[in-house]
């Protein structure tokens, strides 16, 4: 059961953590083919050795994340997803659990919009720029309008996963102009932004790199 109340198995993130741990391969190679082809060593460096499944709350597990991305990958990616994890975790701590719940549909899209708000002034990318916020945006924008119709938290996580794979798909057609990935300018287009993928493999979904 999909329990994210703490103490128990946390399914929704170890699910990610697993494909990420199956993925380093196919991410390092689409970062070669558009950019510095060491994503999938970052994510590695990062998720590796973390032993599944996960256990504890929502915003135990996404602040280990946090500090996980922060403290120990390399690259744009590392700060990026660290900080992505930490507006998560933080919406999450803030809005519900002091009502001993997991992370809230409206905590999801209120920690989404943070970290769109986070990422963008961090790294200074906006949507259009082929990165991993031409996902995160959208589905930041998909989880507000399914919280405001009083969708569920599994309902939210699945529209803010199909606005995020449209999201990441449509990188295929950009040229990067943030990251490593813009120093090659055209080579990277038909290349689907890895950082992006990974943004959609968070809200769930059972795809593959060969999906995108
Ligand atoms: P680096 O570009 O430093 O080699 P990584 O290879 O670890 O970093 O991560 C690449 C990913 O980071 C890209 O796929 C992209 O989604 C994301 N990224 C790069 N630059 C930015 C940025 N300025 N803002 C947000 N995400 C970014
Ligand atoms: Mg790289
Ligand atoms: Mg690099």
């Amino acid at each position: 059961a999909n329990d994210r109340k703490g103490g128990s198995e946390n399914v929704w993130l170890s699910d990610f953590v697993e494909r990420v741990q199956g993925a380093v391969d196919d991410l390092t190679e689409l970062d070669r083919l558009a950019g510095d082809g060491d994503f999938g060593a970052n994510m590695h460096a990062a998720f590796g050795d973390i032993d599944l499944p996960l256990h504890g709350s929502d915003s135990v597990v996404l602040g280990a994340l946090s500090h996980r991305m922060l403290v120990r990958a390399g690259g744009t990616s590392g700060a990026v997803f660290g900080t992505l994890f930490r507006e998560l975790g933080q919406a999450s701590q803030s809005l519900t659990d002091a009502v001993g719940s997991g992370l809230s549909a409206t905590a999801f899209a209120t920690g989404l919009e943070n970290a769109v708000s986070a990422v963008m002034a961090l790294g200074g990318a906006e949507e259009g720029d082929n990165t991993l916020v031409d996902a995160l945006a959208p589905a930041a924008r998909a989880a507000r309008e399914a919280a405001s119709a009083d969708h569920g938290f599994d309902e939210v996580l699945t529209a803010s996963y199909d606005a995020a794979r449209e999201g990441a798909l449509a990188t295929r057609e950009l040229v990067a102009k943030k990251g490593r990935a813009s120093y090659l300018g055209d080579a990277s287009k038909g290349v689907p932004d890895p950082g992006a993928i990974v943004v959609a493999w968070l809200f769930g979904g059972s795809g593959r790199t060969a999906d995108f």
